[in-house]
């Protein structure tokens, strides 16, 4: 089969012909990918362009860490799932043997291995996985909208931290898929919010698509007019996913007193903020990332309730083929998630 793989720390990705997955073990199934979300960290590795040395080890991989597909073939000890079963793939795998996993506590395992970064992922047709990572879906839901699940558990992950509630006003930074989750998923639980990127039409576009209409781009209008917007001087909560260092004064500053502000974004540099400032004014800084397995159950239940309304948040499925057309869009930020259809 085809596999889209990074095998050489230099700009780039490879098709390469590779053998399907050998069976499955015991406690694993092999799932036949329908749709698979090209990430930012995708790009980022594309480019090569810093933060994934860790992937050396495991070269030549293949990458493509949100997916959902349907289980083609079950470990000999596999129970639940049968083959044709739809499925979304939590791309964390724990260890299983550390203290945390010995204890049943996965969320905790410190010696995990992600799939599609350091063992084979999503951009092929088959990819063999822990049983254990398999979120059965219902038989009718569309695939390419269950792969958003992934940016989506980071988006209640940082809504979480945030502890958004109904009437709080929340400055979401970053328009894309991971700005537009939080942005739906604080909505949700009742919030008023505000979307702003920087010369990112497209991707606004898609924000406003998804009903959430207070968006700002930054090229045309400064941060502070996102006051009017809301009607107010200050967010009660600020979530920041874009991974621009400067953007974590910019959101600081537009926070109220006893505010909380959460990182969700990869930053490629350290973060200078004004600390004396954020102790006056009480502020909280939170980071998340990676989200817990019950996040991850509670994604699958709002994608399967509310996939008709997520159908904007998905603008491109490509054939895997043309999958170095797709890192060129993403890159480009033409279009919100795209897809690629193995
Ligand atoms: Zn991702
Ligand atoms: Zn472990």
């Amino acid at each position: 089969m085809q596999a889209l793989q990074k095998t050489a720390a230099a700009f780039g990705l490879e098709f390469r012909e590779v053998p399907q997955p050998a069976a499955p073990a015991a406690h694993e199934v092999i799932v036949d990918v329908v749709a698979a979300g090209i990430c930012g960290s995708d790009v980022h590795i594309y480019d090569w362009s810093g933060g994934y040395d860790f992937l050396k080890q495991a070269f030549p991989v293949t990458i493509g860490h949100e997916f959902a597909g349907r289980i083609a073939q079950v470990g000999v000890d596999v129970a639940g799932l049968q083959a044709g079963q739809p499925v979304v793939v939590i791309p964390s795998v724990e260890c299983g043997v550390c203290e945390f996993c010995s204890a049943g506590r996965l969320d905790e395992c410190r010696d995990r291995r992600g799939i599609g970064m350091l063992r084979d992922g999503g951009f092929a047709r088959f990819v063999r996985v822990p049983a254990l990572n398999c979120l059965a879906l219902p038989d009718d839901i569309d695939l390419g909208i269950a792969a958003l699940c992934e940016p989506l558990s980071i988006g209640l992950s940082g809504v979480k931290a945030a502890e958004v509630k109904r009437g709080d006003k929340v400055l979401v930074m970053g328009p894309g898929t991971i700005g537009q989750g939080i942005a739906l998923l604080a909505r949700e639980r009742g919030a008023e919010v505000v979307v702003v990127g920087y010369d990112d039409p497209g991707r606004l576009d898609g924000v406003r698509a998804l009903g959430i209409d207070r968006t700002l781009d930054l090229k045309q209008q400064p941060l502070s007019d996102t006051k009017q917007l809301i009607g107010a001087d200050e967010f009660d909560i600020v979530i920041e996913a874009t991974g621009v260092p400067s953007t974590v004064q910019a959101g600081l500053d537009l926070l109220r007193p006893s505010g909380v502000l959460v990182i969700c974004g990869i930053h490629g540099a350290p973060v200078s903020f004004d600390a004396a400032k954020l102790v006056r004014n009480r502020h909280q800084i939170r980071g998340t990332y990676r989200a817990s397995r019950a996040t991850w159950a509670q994604v699958r239940d709002f994608v399967v309730e509310h996939h008709a309304a997520l159908v904007p948040m998905v603008t491109h499925r490509l054939p895997l083929a043309d999958a170095l057309e797709g890192f060129e869009m993403a890159r480009n930020k033409i279009g919100s998630k795209i897809l690629l259809m193995p």
